[in-house]
């Protein structure tokens, strides 16, 4: 069996269309664009590439995306005062602070620090408890991703096995919650495997859908993949190589060509849960701005308007999370 490959980016083509036509629904109905706000600490370069692509995707769907760099020695305080602007700012909907940050700055702190109503990468501890909780809020943009690819491709997850490797805070455990929900879209029993776990590939082999997201290349090999499995490998891990015109290539967590073998359904790595992460960024955004008490000054010249509120942009379809 070869598995088929599962195309991310015509699933982000197909999530950025909702987005835009939502956007244009909202400013016909008299709203200004939804408006997003990244902070950058410093110069990583992966980072400036993230950035620059949530800015391309944004601004193509008509969101207003625009960066504010701060310098690598930034104080904690100095970062506080510039996420508290932004909460403050009635023009803004949608904030998100780029991660990494550099050594002095802790992500938690910043991350506590926005407005959860404003955190569109859904990390704040208020959107990781509604979505514990089975409530309405900001989906983790990746593990929504999972979500959307698998139903994209009528993958049923309801009473399936799911072996989620990875455990962390803003990708495997949110994973798990969406895929292990029994109100929501998920339904599936959720085994979480981290680098604690003992005998990783007895339980990826139980597996009906693999959620590979350990940051480790090539961890899942194609003898632990039971024959017909569906392989979601979130894994973006730079692996350096001479012959690359950049000195490394992105590969995934999965040793992609022996599972592919394995598997009947593959994300590749690139263009499987990357893009369609940042298409979940832009409908995040376009929530955001939906929900934001402060629609700005054009809408409330027209207050009377209806909002429109059909569609694949509602928050239950926007967050990948319950109804
Ligand atoms: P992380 O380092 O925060 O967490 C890694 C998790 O994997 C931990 O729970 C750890 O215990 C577990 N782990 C490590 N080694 C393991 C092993 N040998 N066996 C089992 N579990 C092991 O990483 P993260 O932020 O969750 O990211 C994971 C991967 O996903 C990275 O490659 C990252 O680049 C990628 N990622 C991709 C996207 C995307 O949009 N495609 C988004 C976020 C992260």
């Amino acid at each position: 069996m070869s598995a088929t490959l599962i195309d991310g980016h015509g699933v982000a083509a197909a999530v950025r269309e909702e987005v835009r036509r939502g956007v244009v629904r909202r400013c016909a109905a008299g709203y200004r664009p939804p408006a997003l706000r990244v902070i950058l600490v410093g110069t990583d370069p992966a980072s400036e590439i993230y950035v620059r692509a949530k800015t391309r995707a944004g601004r193509e769907v008509g969101i207003d995306v625009e960066t504010s760099r701060l310098p690598e020695a930034v104080s904690a305080s100095e970062l506080g005062d510039a996420v508290a602007a932004l909460n403050e700012d009635d023009s803004v909907d949608g904030v998100l602070v780029q991660l990494p940050l550099p050594a002095q700055l802790s992500p938690g702190d910043v991350v506590e620090a926005l407005d959860p109503r404003k955190d569109v990468d859904g990390f704040h501890p208020v959107n990781v408890g509604r979505l514990i909780a089975g409530e309405s809020g900001f989906r983790s943009c990746t593990p929504a991703a999972v979500m959307t690819l698998l139903a994209h491709y009528g993958v049923d997850t309801e009473g399936a096995h799911v072996v989620v490797v990875g455990a962390s805070r803003i990708v495997g455990r949110p994973a798990a919650v969406l895929l292990g929900s029994e109100e929501g879209e998920g339904k599936a029993t959720v085994t979480v495997c981290h680098k604690f776990t003992k005998d990783l590939a007895r339980h990826v082999r139980s597996a009906d859908i693999v959620v590979a997201a350990a940051g480790r290349p090539g961890l899942v090999t194609g003898e632990m993949v039971r024959p017909g499995a569906v392989v979601v490998d979130v894994g973006m891990n730079r692996v350096a190589d001479a012959r690359a015109a950049r000195g490394y290539v992105l590969k995934g967590d999965c040793e992609f060509e022996s599972v592919r073998e394995r598997a009947s359904l593959i994300t590749p790595v690139p263009g499987g849960v990357g893009p369609v992460t940042v298409a979940m960024l832009l409908r995040n955004t376009l929530l955001a701005a939906e929900r934001s008490a402060h629609p700005g000054p054009t809408a409330q010249a027209e207050a009377a308007a209806p909002v429109p509120v059909e569609g694949p942009d509602r928050p239950a379809a926007a967050s990948g999370g319950p109804p």
